[in-house]
């Protein structure tokens, strides 16, 4: 596969600089549950640094609940994006956004659960706004879940999108991505007048990339890219992205 020749990013500004990162795959290894992600400590003491020199513009924009990356930050807060923008919540702990649930995600709920049922190795995640069938114990199963889930999407008649992920599917309400997350967070004042960084490594970042670029910002992939992407920039690994940070606040 040919890997693209990305640059790395220059070292982050920390006075005009707001930082976007994604959550898992980005600054932890995905594992292999989504419950077995929680942050080390070094991770937490450097987000704890870049929160304090960033003067509060830092989040994380993820798949996941809020309440999820609150669990692996423990007992650090930070603003963050969840369930890719249906919820935002600020690292003071002020509700800025959280989506209703939608009664169309139920059929989803039963189709999933009787995929499960046929398919060991396969897992549902019910995130309430959200619900996500994950494969990576069983890939042979990665074909029919995403037909199963492109019908799925296809027959809620607009109400319901496709999210592919990393040896995952996921329906979610219609309208929300990472974009979005970060536009309405770029409005908050302690992010407003930044210029925006985002990093991540998967195809649910790119519509974050695709905002970053279009407002004059950075746009970060980690890891060589399976799919075609947006970023500009990219470093090799989670491993490359700590230093790279480190360095940062290190001038
Ligand atoms: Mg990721």
């Amino acid at each position: 596969m040919n890997k693209p020749l990305l640059p790395e990013p220059p070292p982050l500004d920390l006075d005009r600089s707001a930082l976007f990162l994604d959550y898992d795959g980005t600054l932890v290894g995905i594992a292999p549950t989504p419950a077995e992600a929680r942050a080390d400590d070094e991770l937490r003491d450097l987000l704890r640094d870049l929160l304090v020199r960033l003067n509060g513009a830092v989040a994380i924009i993820s798949g996941r609940r809020v309440a999820d990356i609150d669990h692996f930050l423990a007992p650090l807060r930070l603003t963050v994006a969840g369930l890719h923008g249906l919820e935002l919540r600020r690292h003071d702990g002020s509700l800025v956004q959280c989506a209703a649930a939608d009664d169309s995600l139920e059929r989803v709920r039963a189709a999933f659960r009787s995929f499960v049922a046929r398919n060991p190795g396969t897992l549902l995640e019910d995130k309430r706004l959200t619900v996500a069938l994950h494969y990576r114990l069983a890939p042979s199963a990665a074909e029919e879940a995403a037909v199963l889930a492109a019908r799925l999407a296809e027959e809620s008649g607009g109400t319901l999108r496709l999210q592919q992920g990393k040896m995952v599917v996921e329906l979610l309400p219609a309208g929300r991505d990472k974009g979005r997350a970060i536009e309405d967070l770029l409005a908050l004042p302690e992010f407003a007048g930044r210029d925006p960084v985002f990093v991540g490594d998967d195809v649910t970042d790119e519509a974050g990339f695709l905002v970053v670029n279009r407002r004059g910002g950075i746009s970060v992939r980690v890891g060589a890219a399976d799919h075609p992407t947006e970023a500009r920039r990219c470093l090799a690994d989670i491993g490359a992205l700590r230093r790279w940070l480190h360095a940062s606040l290190a001038r």
